[in-house]
């Protein structure tokens, strides 16, 4: 069973993308650039974007404005007092729109300038910067699940199931590689707008796809990697192709879908950094279950103990072991230094509070 059934819509895509091109290829005034202020919404998980004209090319998020939308509309604020803030926080290129224009990653708070309930930035940034002298680095590894307009995942045969997993992990050819064309649009498209994407593969349930993020250090990994979620959904639009983030987005035999974060600080990178990794590991171990519970939502479905994964209930650690909560990767146990994989996380996860946990727990040393 499915677990995101959207209902099928009008057909909206078979719009001609020539006729928009001429349009995009406009001469725009010089003081005149379009800024798309992204923001996460009370889901937690979806992202919403608005724009507007700013005078100038802004440098660094401290040159655009505060903005607001109407936080009734998003899930952020009752309707009687509705208007919501938008703190720009981070700048990239649009490519979609092109030229000089940018999208904004922003943070939002309520009337009151509290953050919003949704809001994890906040919290990540200030561990951030009390951990900025151990310079934490975060490679994230996004999988994605791409679903046709009535829900069922891409190139699938209607009402049944392709051919069982096995010959899609870095698949090729027309029944193994479902839905490529995305997945290279979003690569180039994360390369000029400024994200660290590293990689990307054809997952091993066919239509799941993964792309990298990192090494980013300290904040710029939430920001980056939510960022590079807006450019997919976005991407996957003008296909007319739906985005699940749903760790399990088909029950049985068939793959989920996670958000393995690798993680290093710089004594774990330096020689014999392999004494810091296994200390970090043991400090994972004693907050499994509060690291669990910011690790994305249904994840309990992901985390089996089958199809490489761990069971939530349960912590362990090895190198090379893709059944593991915390993988140190061979080269890494062969080198002595480097970094480890927390494999726990969905891929609906918040990489804000990902990364925050991990870096409170391991660098800051809290407990619970
Ligand atoms: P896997 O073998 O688990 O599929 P991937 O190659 O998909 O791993 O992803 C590994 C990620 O880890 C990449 O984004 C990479 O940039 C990142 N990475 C590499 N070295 C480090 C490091 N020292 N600290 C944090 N992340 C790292
Ligand atoms: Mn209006
Ligand atoms: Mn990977
Ligand atoms: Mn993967
Ligand atoms: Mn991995």
């Amino acid at each position: 069973m499915l677990t995101s059934m959207n209902p099928i819509f009008a057909n909206t895509t078979g719009m001609d993308k020539g006729v928009l091109r001429r349009y995009l290829e406009l001469p725009q005034p010089d003081n005149k650039i379009m800024a798309t202020y992204v923001w996460i919404d009370g889901t937690g998980e979806n992202l919403r974007g608005k724009t507007r004209t700013v005078d100038h090319e802004p440098k660094s998020p401290e040159d655009l404005p505060w903005w607001n939308f109407d936080g009734s509309s998003t899930d952020q604020a009752e309707g009687s007092n509705s208007d919501v803030y938008l703190k720009p926080v981070a700048i990239f290129n649009d490519p979609f729109m092109l030229g000089r224009n940018k999208l904004i990653m922003c943070e939002t708070y309520k009337y009151n300038k509290e953050p919003t309930a949704s809001n994890k930035r906040i919290e990540c940034e200030a561990a951030m910067k009390a951990a900025a002298n151990q310079h934490p680095w975060f490679g994230m590894e996004q999988e994605y699940t791409l679903l046709d307009r009535d829900g069922w995942p891409f190139g699938w045969p209607k009402g049944g199931f392709p051919h069982p997993q096995g010959p899609y992990y870095c698949g090729v050819g027309a029944s193994q590689a479902l839905g490529r064309d995305i997945e290279e649009a979003h690569y180039k498209a994360c390369l000029y707008a400024g994200i660290n994407i590293s990689g990307t593969n054809a997952e091993v349930m066919p239509a799941q796809w993964e792309y990298q993020v990192g090494p980013c250090e300290g904040i710029a990994a939430g920001d980056q990697l939510w960022m590079s979620r807006y450019l997919l959904l976005r991407i996957a639009e003008e296909f007319g192709v739906q985005v699940s983030f749903h760790p399990k987005p088909v029950a049985g035999d068939w793959n989920g879908a996670g958000c393995h974060t690798n993680f290093s600080t710089k004594a774990m990178r330096d020689a014999n950094g392999i004494g810091a990794i296994d200390t970090a590991i043991t400090q994972l171990k004693a907050r499994h279950k509060t690291h669990i519970s910011v690790y994305g939502r249904d994840n309990d479905r992901r985390l089996t103990g089958r199809h490489e994964t761990a069971n939530i209930n349960q912590f362990n650690a090895g190198i090379a072991n893709r059944g593991a909560s915390v993988r140190i990767p061979r080269q890494v146990g062969e080198e002595k230094c480097g970094y480890l994989e927390d494999r726990r996380p969905a891929s609906n996860c918040d990489p804000y509070a990902v990364t925050n946990i991990i870096v409170r727990t391991v660098c800051l040393g809290e407990k619970d």
